[in-house]
């Protein structure tokens, strides 16, 4: 613990804040980077704040490609929101450079540091406790992705290779059920076979893309109610954070991501499969406040193909848990035995019930494009 209070001063002395150190603590929920809000005190005497991140090396092998996305995309964000007269210093997050002109600090052990300006009188939630901020959630990431809509998305870095790449997924899913290498295989046919007879549908998102037919977007990976920030006074999503996920991708998938662990009617790890189901109503809240965030800057493709972002996001994302459960449980951290076929089934249930209401959703999407 020692060790750590002597890097966070060797990042603190490396950055370049501005007047006098006064503290720092821990800040937040986050469970990727390590976060703190430090304070100054300004010649003048007023306190500023600031937000120092040691960042996860381990999930993010490249993290001065990572730095690049988020220096490019913030700075392309900041002359919008200026030339909309918007508040350059809320509206989007803001990196805080080494006194040498680096976006990131690396300490003398090997970690990586980073800081940003502190938005203040705003905060984020980790859980939806009123619809409100889920809507405003959907807002504000639409907005991004119209804020977003003309920056040339392939010029970014993958900063996870693959991360939504459903077919590349599909296979490496094969691949462990035949190798099998727990024996578990014979126990979950159901779910296999579930998943075999969709092998069709894996491509489907990805093709459109390669034919030119569904655009390639700057996209934000992480799209949770917590990476918003809201305002205290006005109720408002201001700022959308936590942009180590940005990458080339496509909008109908971060849209599709949010409904999937959004407008699920239960927990991801339920185990009463009776109550997992797609709740029309947040469905449809989530699907106003983006399309109404985009405004108009999706195509007309995007918006036909957005169910199946929805579908496509929780279909994989059961594959995932199932393809983690056969490989011993490697990467999704697990609390009880077979928590992560739990995990697998209520996203299958989730897609099963996204197809009895295939039209339902399909009305709702049209209905605010
Ligand atoms: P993680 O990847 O670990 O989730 P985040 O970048 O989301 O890390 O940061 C964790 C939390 O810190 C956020 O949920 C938010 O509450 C807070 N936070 C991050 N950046 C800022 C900022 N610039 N201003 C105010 N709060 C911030
Ligand atoms: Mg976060
Ligand atoms: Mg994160």
């Amino acid at each position: 613990r020692e060790e750590y209070c002597s890097r966070i001063q060797e990042a603190i002395q490396a950055i370049g804040f501005q007047g006098e150190f006064l503290d720092y603590s821990r800040y937040g929920s986050g469970h990727i980077n390590d976060t703190f809000l430090i304070r100054f005190k300004e010649s003048d005497g007023h306190i500023e704040k600031y937000i120092l991140q040691r960042m996860n090396h381990e999930i993010f092998k490249k993290p001065e490609e990572l730095m690049k996305n988020i220096c490019n995309v913030t700075s392309f964000l900041r002359d919008k929101i200026e030339k909309n007269s918007g508040d350059v210093k809320r509206e989007t997050m803001n990196v805080v450079y080494t006194k040498d002109g680096s976006p990131y600090f690396r300490d003398s052990i090997g970690s990586y540091w980073r800081a940003y300006l502190f938005i203040g009188d705003a905060v984020s939630f980790d859980r939806v406790e009123n619809v409100k901020d889920f809507y405003e959630s959907a807002v504000s990431f639409g907005h991004f992705q119209n804020l977003l809509a003309d920056y040339d998305a392939g010029s970014l870095y993958e900063t996870i290779p693959d991360f939504h790449n459903t077919p590349v997924r599909f296979e490496t899913f094969k691949t462990a059920v035949a190798a099998d290498l727990l024996g578990r295989a014979a126990e979950v046919q159901t779910e296999i076979h579930f998943l075999l007879e969709r092998a069709e549908e894996m491509k489907v998102c990805m093709d459109l893309l390669k034919a030119g037919e569904l655009p390639l977007r700057v996209t934000h990976n992480d799209t949770k109610l917590n990476n918003i920030l809201i305002d205290n006074s006005t109720g408002k999503g201001i700022c959308v954070i936590d942009l180590d996920t940005v990458m080339p991708g496509l909008s109908i998938f971060d849209y599709g991501d949010s409904i999937r662990f959004g407008a699920n009617t239960a927990a991801e790890d339920e185990t009463d499969l009776s109550k997992v189901s797609l709740d029309l109503n947040l469905f449809e809240i989530y699907t106003k406040g983006f399309l109404e965030g985009c405004n108009g800057s999706l195509t007309e493709k995007e918006v036909e193909m957005l169910p199946m972002g929805a579908k496509l996001m929780t279909l994989e994302c059961g594959m995932r848990f199932l393809t983690d459960y056969l490989q011993g449980d490697t990467y999704f951290r697990i609390h009880r035995e077979g928590h992560n076929l739990d995990r697998c089934r209520t996203q299958l249930k989730l897609v099963e019930d996204m197809e009895q209401k295939w039209n339902e959703m399909s009305r709702i999407t049209g209905k605010y494009r």
